[in-house]
């Protein structure tokens, strides 16, 4: 049966309580002065409890927010996280999280699972620009701007993910519920039709809040 309840979670200080930069466990080379890579260039990634307890602010935390998505799912519904920062980043915290919460059962991410997949850059360059090579003429011609410009890529970009996930489950954007504390992002998605972006002002305690709420009007 396919869902016909979507959830689309930003991760940094809307699931999380404080933020991870996007590349959360990803080992520092300091004297090549650039993240260690995988022979494939993919970050090599080894997130501590403490940085995972750490960005949900207490175990507790990860717990609530763990229940939240298991709400979703109880609901028939399925959840995804859209980050900015780097997916395999992103996934290695909240396995790392959960596991620290004593809630792994065999992991969170994944079909079925919690959540249903992470969605972001695939390397820690796309946090900077989702776009190539159009993205790099649209910062060149905004130097000055860049870091707006690279924050307008991103709430496109995010958009199209979750559009992606939409048309795989020939579903409206407008059947999705959409948490990001990035006003930017929660403009994006408005304009292009999801109804239910819904700007998170209080880390974590906002979203879950938000959750409860969305699943109380069905
Ligand atoms: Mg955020």
């Amino acid at each position: 049966m396919s869902p016909r309840l979507f959830f689309f979670f930003d991760l940094d200080l809307t699931l999380t309580a404080a933020h991870t930069g996007g590349v959360a466990g990803a080992r520092f080379d300091e004297e090549a002065q650039d993240y260690e890579r995988d022979a494939d260039g993919s970050l090599v990634v080894d997130v501590s409890r403490e940085e995972a307890v750490g960005a949900f602010g207490s175990v507790e935390n990860i717990r609530l927010v763990l229940d939240t998505l298991r709400s979703i799912t109880d609901a028939g519904g399925v959840s995804f996280v859209v980050t900015r920062g780097v997916v395999g980043c992103a996934t290695a915290l909240l396995e790392r999280a959960a596991a620290a919460a004593g809630r792994q059962e065999g992991g969170v991410v994944g079909d079925g699972k919690l959540v249903e997949a992470v969605l972001g850059a695939a390397t820690d360059l796309e946090v900077q620009n989702p776009f190539g090579e159009a993205g790099e003429r649209r910062l060149a011609s905004a130097q000055e701007r860049a870091h707006r410009v690279s924050t307008e890529m991103w709430a496109e970009r995010k958009v199209e993910l979750m559009e992606q996930v939409l048309r795989r489950f020939a579903a409206p954007n407008a059947d999705a519920y959409f948490f990001d504390d990035t006003a930017a992002n929660v403009r994006e998605a408005r304009r292009r039709g999801f109804e239910n972006a819904v700007l998170v002002t209080e880390p974590l305690v906002g979203t879950v809040k938000g959750v409860r709420g969305a699943l109380r009007l069905l």
